[in-house]
């Protein structure tokens, strides 16, 4: 049988799926790491694994028609992208940004379904959302959107099914307003999305899991090489759920977080975000819905406006705001202002000249599929809890994750050793994630 190459494999996904660029790049480091393996591995190659494992089993697009508060009749477009169920239920979050489009949509399930296999816990890929801004909306507004989007999208999910969850401008309020409204249109209360809130059957150290699985997935490769948190100093880009959170665990292992951003630009505080000024960002940004530039007003710091914050001198990296925000220019500054690693906590926020950069220069490189997994680990540890119909303490769930974050940690290292026992995170993620769905797929026989 023919051995498959980069080059053949990626020019035909890229003819099956035109002007996908965000879809072609997920797919593209994917199978970098994937090819040479499946050709090593010919079970894999002669049951085609890597060409099924492109094409999503289904992709649901939908109208959702909403009334604002002047009466007027708005239109935007829903998606769910069910991309592999071998595993486990479709799992993976929902994204509200302007911005949302299938490539984007693509490359998130795409990427979830491996992220969900590190974890270890049974949860298949996918991933969802709507063009619709919530930016400037008002509660009613939002409520409204949130009602008309489930209306539809109810009909496809299912605890056993697909169970989404938040992303990129879908937070507690629109999990609320979602969550209500399936319940209502279902009469059931089932665990049907994950991000609940404690009263309604949510899981402690949800919120949390994210941010705090990145920080804890750092901590584990810093310890590999005789290093720790305390006294670094630590670039984080973003100021919602991921970044609110990583900056507050890495302030509490002893690091020192100098930067926090959004959309408008960046704030640098050399004196570090302490606990207390956290506090003033989760107000600002969770309850006033505010700019980041306000931070810079309120305790007298810098702020670089439309800037990101790659420039600024740190050891660690978390990017935590989204997709593509480090480019090769802004890898190339990391570096050379002495970053040592990088954790991912947005999906895919290094291109692949960042990430040519970061390995050239033989820093540690977490990849987000592995770095960011906590916060759907703990979406699993929700569904487990809510089926089983009780409540983990907070010290328990943050125990699993912990845990959950080593093994993926260790998973990577097992498949992504190389040289001189250096560890390439980006092929041991890859490899990691693949075997077990793939195994799965081997054993439905084709379908
Ligand atoms: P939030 O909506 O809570 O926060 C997003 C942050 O990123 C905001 O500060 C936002 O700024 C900024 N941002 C978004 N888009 C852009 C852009 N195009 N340019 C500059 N800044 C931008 O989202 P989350 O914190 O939940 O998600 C952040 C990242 O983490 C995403 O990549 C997401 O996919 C990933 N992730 C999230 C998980 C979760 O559990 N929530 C799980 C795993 C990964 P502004 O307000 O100005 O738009």
């Amino acid at each position: 049988m023919e051995k498959l190459t980069l080059e053949g494999f990626m020019s035909g996904l890229k003819n099956r799926n035109p002007g996908e660029e965000e879809f072609h790049q997920a797919v593209e480091e994917v199978a970098h790491s994937l090819v040479p393996f499946i050709n090593q591995n010919k079970i894999y190659r002669e049951a085609a694994i890597l060409d099924r494992l492109t094409e999503p089993d289904r992709i649901i697009i939908f109208r959702i028609n909403w009334e604002d508060d002047e009466g007027r009749i708005q239109t935007n477009r829903g998606y769910r992208v069910q991309w592999n169920n071998s595993i486990g239920p479709y799992k993976g979050g929902l994204r509200f940004h302007r911005s949302v489009k299938q490539s984007i949509l693509k490359f998130l399930a795409f990427e979830q379904t491996f992220k969900n296999s590190l974890t270890g816990i049974p949860m298949g890929g996918g991933k969802g959302g709507s063009d619709f801004d919530p930016k400037g909306k008002s509660d009613a507004e939002v409520m409204r959107f949130c009602q008309s989007m489930m209306t539809e999208l109810y009909k496809h999910i299912g605890q056993f099914t697909d169970v989404p969850a938040g992303d990129i401008g879908v937070g507690s309020r629109e999990i609320g307003y979602l969550y209500g409204h399936y319940k209502r249109l279902s009469t059931q209360f089932t665990g049907v999305m994950t991000g609940k809130g404690m009263a309604y059957g949510g899981s402690e150290i949800r919120p949390e899991a994210t941010g705090y699985g990145c920080v804890y997935f750092m901590r584990n490769m810093l310890n590999r090489i005789g290093e720790g948190m305390s006294g670094k100093t630590a670039i984080v880009s973003g100021s919602g759920n991921v970044a609110q959170f990583t900056c507050e665990k890495a302030t509490e292992l002893g690091a020192k977080v100098v930067t926090l951003s959004d959309s408008s630009g960046t704030i640098h505080d050399p004196e570090g975000v302490t606990a207390e000024k956290l506090e003033f960002v989760k107000e600002l940004k969770n309850e006033r819905r505010g700019r980041i530039k306000e931070y810079a007003d309120e305790f007298g710091v810098e702020f670089y406006e439309g800037k990101k914050p790659w420039h600024i001198a740190g050891d660690l990296a978390f990017p935590s705001a989204t997709e593509n925000e480090i480019d090769k220019d802004d890898a190339k500054a990391l570096v050379s202002n002495g970053c040592m690693a990088v954790s991912e906590g947005a999906n895919m926020p290094t291109t692949k000249g960042g990430i040519e950069v970061f390995q050239e220069a033989k820093i540690l490189y977490g990849p987000g599929k592995a770095a960011n997994a906590g916060g759907v680990a703990v979406s699993g540890l929700e569904m487990a809890q809510n089926s089983a119909r009780l409540s983990w303490s907070r010290s328990e769930v943050d125990q699993r994750l912990q845990t959950i974050m080593n093994d993926i940690h260790s998973k990577c290292v097992e498949f992504g050793c190389i040289d001189n026992g250096r560890v390439d995170y980006v092929q041991g993620a890859n490899i990691g994630g693949f075997i077990k769905v793939a195994d799965a797929m081997l054993a439905y026989g084709v379908g």
